[in-house]
């Protein structure tokens, strides 16, 4: 088993959404930790502001401490008096308040502080001063206030004029206050727009007001009186430095790096509108967000058809975007990132989990059947060290394949692979191959193989029921034992067991070295089959058939035999099916058919006036030369054509049936009569034989066999008699093996009895000693 597989297997137990939920939780946790999250946030609000870009109200200046001034006043800090001197100028020309982003903590001489408190006190605007936090010691220690003198307080009143950049650096919000030990401190902006908000909370600075439209003077033009008054008048003014060289610059979001002066004005202008929208925490949305997941996973799974479970976040994601999307629109600030990314983590790793399970089920299901495969079979096969398995070759499969739709194919396979099932405990079949069934043994029958191959063979016969038509899947069972690590090995090897039983017509082969012996036997079946007719090897035995009208056997069925010096009696089975597929079939039934002739020719001679059939593979009708040899030879004899039958399988009605037909006739004209043998095993039913030129249908064995114990085949049995009465065809059942068999027979009224009971193929003397007219004494 891959650790692949063995991971996706975990994941499908422990549920493949409760863990797509947990990964795309974690994944924005770890992305919003990497900064991407802050980062996406950031580019949206960007873009909001670009798009949504507006002009400052201009309520609030900004009296720039810039270059020009520090070039005209020579020295920075400036005096006490400069700054009083700036209140009073612009107080006079009517500033609403003034706001100073200015340190005055530092010392000074008395004269100097009180000309500015002074200035402070009768400045009819409103003026408020800088307090600066400041870390006491560099290991994260505690935070003192940088304050301005007492005398200033009496009149002015204090700002905090921090601003804390975020987690990209830049300046994106603003307090509404700080707090100092037990001080509360309002922040500059929130004082001069006399704003209430609480303390520790913060706002986001509106990025989308344009920086340029706030109204800004020179601070030495102040100072010069050459602003004209009107600008002043009703304006709250912030005091503050903008040259480079003195620092106190901060980067923001949209306007890049702006002196910290400006950064007040954007806040103060941003509370003045009245847009200080809280900021909706990311963290809380991305929570309702993972509940909404939560709640939709349960509803997937409560739901038994999980074939839309991809449509369904698809939904959720969809329904989320669209109605904080509006509220996005409307408000414009709250953080969504977290959630998007939550759901786009979660849509992503459902589709993962998604496409490996479809993958991995890919992987193990044939797809025709939808049995589990090779691919399936092995990964169990990993968790022991040794197997013990059963392939099933379905040696008719081509067959099958041309005969019925691939629907149908899928059909009969899945039926077969049912009945193998029931076989014993209940076993898992895998399609292992085009052709091949295949599953495990299990403890239940380990002892008992022999029987159960048997079983299992036989038990396939039985044709199975596909729309119309009748099929039966012949099957070869190989069965091999062995350690699992070399799987493939074992199977292929298997498999080998299982395609020579089919080659040499058995019903299972248990894999061993001497399967290359069978090999050395199929070859020599080949090379030896001409000399072995030559040299008499090759002999027919004649079974006897009862003629049930009269009571009297008055037919046989001419059966080859061949004996081999060293492997001693080979059956037929063994070597019809091999000459039948890669050697010379004509050959041995013209040399069967011979002989036939001849002992009728006997027999008759002799007063026993016999029919019999010979036994004509269904291919040989499609071989013209073997076609007029027969008929010759039938023709040469001196007897009656009428005393030979041929017997075909059923297969051959099945073939070109206009062709098979014509040649039939052909045979027919001349006098041979025909049978149809094996008949219920192949396709062929009964309606589908109207009108072929037939004479009698032999019933096959194995539902004669089985009519004592099944009523299914006892209604077969009779039906088949009955119908094929009326169309004019002769019945025939083999396989007679006992009295009441027999019995059911005449009652039933078929034609003719075959079989162990009436008698076994013996040879051509003592079939006569047996069957000669003085010697009949068959009367059952
Ligand atoms: P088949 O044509 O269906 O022949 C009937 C087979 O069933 C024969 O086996 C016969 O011995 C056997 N049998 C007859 N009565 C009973 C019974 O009551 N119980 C049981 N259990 N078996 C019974 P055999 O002789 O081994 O022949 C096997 C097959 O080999 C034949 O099946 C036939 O398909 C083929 N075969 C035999 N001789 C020839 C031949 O000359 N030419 C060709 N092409 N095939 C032949
Ligand atoms: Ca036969
Ligand atoms: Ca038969």
């Amino acid at each position: 088993m891959t650790i692949w597989s063995q991971i996706t297997d975990r994941i499908e137990k422990f549920g493949s959404h409760s863990v797509a939920i947990l990964f795309a939780f974690l994944a924005t946790i770890a992305l919003t930790m990497a900064g991407i999250v802050p980062a996406i946030e950031q580019t949206n609000r960007d873009l909001r502001s670009f798009v949504f870009e507006r002009d400052a109200s201009g309520q609030v200046a900004v009296v720039e401490i810039d270059s020009q001034s520090l070039k005209a006043m020579g020295s920075w800090p400036w005096s006490r008096e400069a700054h009083a001197d700036l209140i009073t100028k612009l107080s006079e020309n009517g500033a609403g308040q003034i706001a100073f982003d200015v340190d005055f903590s530092s010392a000074a001489e008395k004269a100097s502080d009180v000309i500015l408190a002074d200035a402070i006190s009768n400045a009819q605007a409103q003026v408020i001063l800088a307090t600066f936090l400041q870390q006491i010691s560099n290991d994260g220690g505690g935070y003192s206030e940088n304050l301005p003198p007492e005398i200033f307080q009496t009149h002015g009143l204090l700002g905090s004029v921090n601003v804390h950049p975020d987690a990209l650096g830049q300046v994106s919000q603003y307090n509404y206050g700080t707090q100092i030990t037990d001080q509360i401190r309002p922040t500059l902006a929130a004082l001069l727009t006399r704003s209430s908000g609480q303390v520790g909370k913060s706002f986001l600075i509106d990025q989308s007001i344009n920086l340029t439209s706030i109204p800004s003077f020179s601070a030495i033009d102040i100072l010069n009186g050459d602003v004209d008054p009107i600008q002043i008048r009703g304006r709250n003014l912030i005091i503050g430095p903008t040259a480079a060289e003195l620092g106190d610059r901060y980067a923001t979001p949209k306007n890049g790096i702006i002196p910290r002066v400006y950064i007040h004005a954007l806040a103060a202008e941003t509370l003045s509108a009245g847009r200080d929208i809280p900021t909706i925490d990311g963290k809380a949305l991305l929570l309702v967000t993972l509940a909404l997941a939560i709640l939709w996973w349960n509803i997937v799974t409560s739901s038994k058809d999980n074939q839309n479970r991809l449509v369904l976040p698809l939904l959720a994601m969809l329904l989320i975007v669209s109605s904080w999307g509006f509220f996005v629109y409307s408000l414009m600030e709250i953080e969504i990132a977290s959630s998007i990314i939550f759901i786009v983590c979660l849509f992503l790793t459902d589709l993962v989990i998604e496409t490996s399970r479809t993958t991995k089920r890919e992987r193990t299901i044939d797809q025709l059947t939808g049995l589990p495969n090779a691919t399936a079979m092995m990964d169990v096969a990993a968790k022991n060290m040794t197997a013990e398995i059963v392939v099933a070759e379905i040696a008719n499969f081509a067959e099958i394949e041309s005969i019925l739709a691939t629907e149908e194919q899928a059909e009969i396979l899945q039926s077969m692979s049912k009945r193998l099932a029931l076989l014993a405990a209940d076993e898992q079949i895998y399609r292992t191959g085009r052709n091949q069934l295949s599953w495990f043994v299990a403890d239940g029958y380990a002892n008992r193989l022999e029987e159960y191959f048997d079983t299992a063979a036989t038990f396939a016969l039985s044709p199975t029921q596909i729309g119309s038509k009748k099929m039966r899947l012949k099957l070869s069972l190989g069965y091999h034992e062995g350690p699992t690590s070399n799987w493939f090995q074992l199977l292929s090897d298997a498999a080998m067991a299982a395609h020579k039983a089919a080659e040499m017509n058995y019903r299972w082969l248990k894999y061993s070295n001497d399967i290359n012996q069978i090999i050395d036997e199929k070859l020599a079946i080949l090379n030896e089959i001409d000399q072995a007719i030559e040299n008499g090897q090759i002999w027919v035995a004649y079974q006897p058939k009862l003629d049930l009208s009269c009571g009297e056997v008055n037919a046989a069925e001419a059966l080859v035999r061949w004996d081999h010096p060293q492997r001693g009696k080979i059956p037929p089975d063994r070597f019809i099916p091999i000459l039948e597929t890669e050697g010379d079939i004509a050959n041995l039934t013209l040399h069967v058919l011979k002989i036939t002739l001849t002992n009728v020719q006997q027999w008759s001679k002799s007063g026993l006036n016999i029919s019999c059939s010979v036994n004509v593979s269904a291919a040989l009708l499609g071989d013209p030369k073997f076609v007029s040899s027969a008929i010759a030879h039938v023709q040469q004899s001196r007897i009656d054509p009428n005393q030979i039958v041929f017997e075909i399988t059923e297969t051959a009605a099945l073939g070109d049936l206009d062709k098979a037909k014509a040649v039939l006739e052909g045979m027919r004209k001349i006098g041979i009569k025909l049978s149809i043998d094996d008949y219920g095993t192949g396709q062929a039913n009964l309606a589908y034989m109207q009108g072929f030129p037939a004479d009698e249908i032999k019933i096959d064995q194995s539902f004669i066999k089985s009519m004592a114990r099944s009523d299914v085949d006892r209604v077969m049995v009779s039906s088949t008699i009955e119908m094929a009465h009326k169309m004019n065809f002769k019945v025939v059942a083999e396989g007679v093996e006992d009295a009441d068999c027999l019995a059911l027979l005449r009652q039933f009224g078929c034609d003719t009895a075959q079989g162990w009971h009436i008698g076994r193929p013996v040879d051509a003397i003592i079939f006569e000693e047996r069957w000669g007219t003085h010697a009949q004494t068959m009367t059952a």
